[in-house]
């Protein structure tokens, strides 16, 4: 039997699945008992699993599926690739037409002077070469001693040693060794969970601050960036308050310290503009870009450094980095015909101009929901705080996650995929969504939430 189209019975996969899978962020034992739900297919927004059931997928896989599933255009532009040249290195003064072509299209769509791209196979390689990248830069530049990198708590930059260190999550800083040395973390513009008695425009002004106050503490001298999610994505979609961005890129401007946006999420269209920092209207120095580049269709990333960057270190001899998959050609020509299907269809355009306002006026309604403390949107990337005060934004009794859990089940019940970080759900649909879409995710996501709420109740977790 061919075991990818007409596949074994969905037991059988789940136990071959327990014995010989080692799955990430899951707990494998838990996982092994009950059986992970098994894909077969995927088009537009719906996946399909084993037993034929249909789910609309709201967080569009894992933030990727910026285009949707199915496109058989990039099925033919990597089979086209595989064929022409299945694979050659981009070391050694070498190149090759997909590296070229994608590079000089990224260096069109990206803001700014970003006009320089380095290539990953993911985020979290990109964030690693960034690292390396910063410092490198600061070394050329006879400062060597510029080695801090700023972060955020609860910031995601990736699950590499480096970009695990870069980021602020406390779990994943728990086990393995992290962080690793001269990574260091502020708090997170979290208004809802943080913001006290302050308005989000004060707490925004005082969370970019703590910018500057680290800077003064480390000093100058000794920090070579800053590093942040234009949105926090995995932290559970925290659109900051509006006097944050500004705020950060005045004291970024002020101090001589690159400011590194983190795009793996906000990039290809998902705040409704190209990238996030046409959003915040950022400037950053280089921007790490990975999932909606491919829309998840092949593994790629990448850096995008300015002119300023760049060309020091062009200057500064051999750049001693670099994957065997950097530039991979397949990987290049399906972004390339992923990011033509954007453009061309004016997937952003529609994004922006008609299904974001629809999902924003939508969405917002949740928290009219008597366990919604606040509905927030951004083009197509939401969250909801979960609370059983909602006027104090009170957290609940039982541990963080506990509800959240819970509603995420019902979804999955409901036929949703939708994620929870704690007790926020959040979602990130393909970019395609259509406001008939946008009404189902709506009907179900709201059924989902209230079910979890009658079900906390009659559990006494209220
Ligand atoms: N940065 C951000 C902001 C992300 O959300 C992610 C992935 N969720 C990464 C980096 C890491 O990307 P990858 O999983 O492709 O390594």
């Amino acid at each position: 039997m061919n075991m990818i189209t007409n596949h074994p019975p969905t037991k059988e996969l789940q136990e071959l699945d327990a014995a010989h899978h080692m799955h990430p962020f899951t707990a494998g034992a838990e996982l092994a008992a009950k059986g992970a739900r098994v894909i077969t297919s995927a088009k537009g927004v719906t996946l399909t699993d084993s037993e034929g059931v249909e789910l609309m997928d709201a967080m569009a896989g894992l933030w990727c599926v910026n285009i949707g599933y199915g496109r058989h255009e990039l099925a033919e532009a990597a089979a086209r690739q595989m064929r022409e040249l299945p694979y050659y290195n981009t070391f050694f003064q070498t190149t090759h037409v997909p590296a070229v072509a994608l590079a000089t299209k990224l260096a069109e769509l990206v803001p700014g002077d970003l006009n320089q791209v380095f290539y990953g196979c993911s985020g979290s390689d990109a964030n690693d070469t960034n690292i390396r990248l910063v410092r490198h830069y600061w070394a050329a530049k006879g400062k060597p001693d510029k080695k801090v990198i700023i972060s955020r708590k609860n910031a995601y930059h990736g699950s590499t040693v480096a970009a695990a260190s870069l980021g602020g999550m406390s779990a994943m800083h728990a086990q393995g060794g992290l962080p690793i040395p001269d990574i260091h973390h502020i708090d997170e513009p979290n208004w809802y969970a943080q913001g006290g008695d302050l308005s989000p425009e004060e707490f925004g002004l005082e969370r970019a601050r703590q910018l500057e106050q680290a800077i003064a503490e480390i000093g100058e001298d000794r920090v070579a960036a800053f590093i942040a999610e234009p949105i926090q994505g995995a932290g559970g979609v925290i659109i900051p308050p509006e006097t944050y961005w500004p705020e950060i890129q005045r004291i970024c401007d002020a101090h001589e310290i690159l400011l590194i946006a983190d795009e793996v999420i906000c990039g290809f269209g998902r705040t409704g503009n190209w990238f996030g920092c046409d959003t915040f209207n950022i400037r950053p120095d280089i921007m790490t870009i990975a999932k909606g580049l491919s829309s998840g269709y092949a593994p790629i990333g990448g850096s995008m450094v300015s002119d300023e960057v760049a060309e020091v270190i062009a200057n500064a001899g051999d750049f001693n980095h670099g994957y065997t998959y950097s530039a991979h050609p397949v990987s290049a020509a399906v972004a390339l015909e992923n990011l033509r299907i954007l453009e061309e269809e004016k997937i952003v355009d529609t994004v922006r101009d008609v299904t974001a306002p629809y999902l924003a006026e939508r969405w917002t309604e949740l928290a009219d929901h008597p366990m919604i403390g606040e509905a927030k949107v951004c083009g197509m990337v939401a969250s909801v705080a979960m609370s059983p005060d909602k006027a104090n934004r009170a957290p609940f009794q039982a541990p963080a996650g506990t509800i959240g859990l819970m509603c995420r089940d019902r979804c999955f019940e409901n036929k949703l995929v939708m994620r929870h970080v704690g007790d926020r759900m959040i979602i990130s649909p393909p970019l395609i969504l259509t406001k008939d879409d946008i009404d189902t995710l709506m009907d179900r996501a709201y059924r989902s939430i209230d079910e979890a709420y009658l079900l906390a109740k009659k559990e006494g977790l209220f």
